[in-house]
């Protein structure tokens, strides 16, 4: 699954690329990549017909554009393989291609949604009053946004009884921290995934906040060239930032801090890596 800063990536690729233009007509070419618009693929077409898009907008990993003039987005769900890519319209068809949307104006791109798996898919959706998708509106925001409520985070994360790496993936709390993210932030601040939440101080918070914050910003400025061509692209490999990586991915390697070699442990159907004497476990209490 792309993380947030890869489809924040993607967001800018459209904000250049996508945003202010009226879209000419949309063409739909795998019905699969339409099923959430349950009024079916015809009635999705011809709601976007005749539309500015708006700015495109995200929260945690969830990314919309905005239909101007209708109070509703359109919601781009990328699932394992989606990619939202803005191509000459000369261009080759790509094998998986689903949704084709041209544009009234001059320039010769058109923006594609291609989906090998079909898991991914576009949908319409009536926006809240703060300009969400209805369909999202119970997602948290997330670290990135500049309405984040650290306080209220925190006191959150006290309430909830869970441990920490459970916290940072629960989307009610907290959006877009994915697995990678979050073995990564808790390696910078030196904390197990399962450090009990009830005994988190404000400083420890703040802390991990902060290396969360970093670790996605370096993400983004290693990825920031690739939404400066015209190819915009995600999927779930996320490639560019792989050798920045201080804990994902690598057991066995010695920890970049004190030469430890890092483990993984199997965690809710996924992985976690840690370093462990960097982060040390907590006492199990009876
Ligand atoms: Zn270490």
């Amino acid at each position: 699954m792309p993380e947030l800063p890869e489809v924040e990536v993607v967001r800018r690729g459209l904000e250049r690329w996508v945003a202010h233009r009226t879209v000419a007509d949309a063409e739909v070419l795998h019905q699969r990549a339409v099923r959430r618009h349950l009024a079916g693929a015809d009635d999705f077409a011809d709601r976007l017909k005749g539309h500015r898009i708006g700015v495109p907008s995200r929260r945690g990993k969830y990314l919309w554009l905005p239909l101007e003039d209708t109070g509703q987005s359109v919601l781009a769900h990328l699932g394992m393989s989606g990619q939202l890519l803005v191509q000459p319209q000369s261009a080759r068809d790509e094998k998986h291609l689903r949704v084709r949307v041209r544009f009234t104006d001059a320039l010769d791109t058109e923006l594609r949604f291609v989906d090998q798996r079909t898991f991914g898919g576009l949908s319409l959706h009536d926006n809240t009053p703060d300009g969400l998708p209805d369909v999202i509106a119970h997602i948290a925001r997330d670290p990135l946004d500049p309405l984040f409520d650290d306080e209220a985070f925190h006191h959150a994360l006290r309430r909830k009884r869970t441990t920490i790496k459970r916290a940072l993936l629960d989307q009610s709390l907290i959006s877009g921290v994915g697995n990678i993210y979050a073995d990564e932030a808790l390696w910078r601040a030196r904390i197990h995934y399962e450090r009990p939440t009830a005994g988190f101080t404000r400083p420890r918070t703040l802390l991990l906040l902060g290396h969360v914050r970093d670790v996605m910003n370096a993400a983004l400025t290693a990825g920031g060239t690739s939404f400066d061509s015209l190819y915009v692209n995600v999927n779930g490999e996320s490639g560019y930032f792989d050798r920045s990586l201080d804990a994902y991915g690598r057991e066995g390697l010695p920890c970049r801090r004190c030469g430890t070699p890092v483990r993984r442990r199997a965690w809710m159907n996924r992985s976690s890596y840690f370093c462990p004497s960097c982060q040390r476990a907590p006492r199990v209490t009876s």
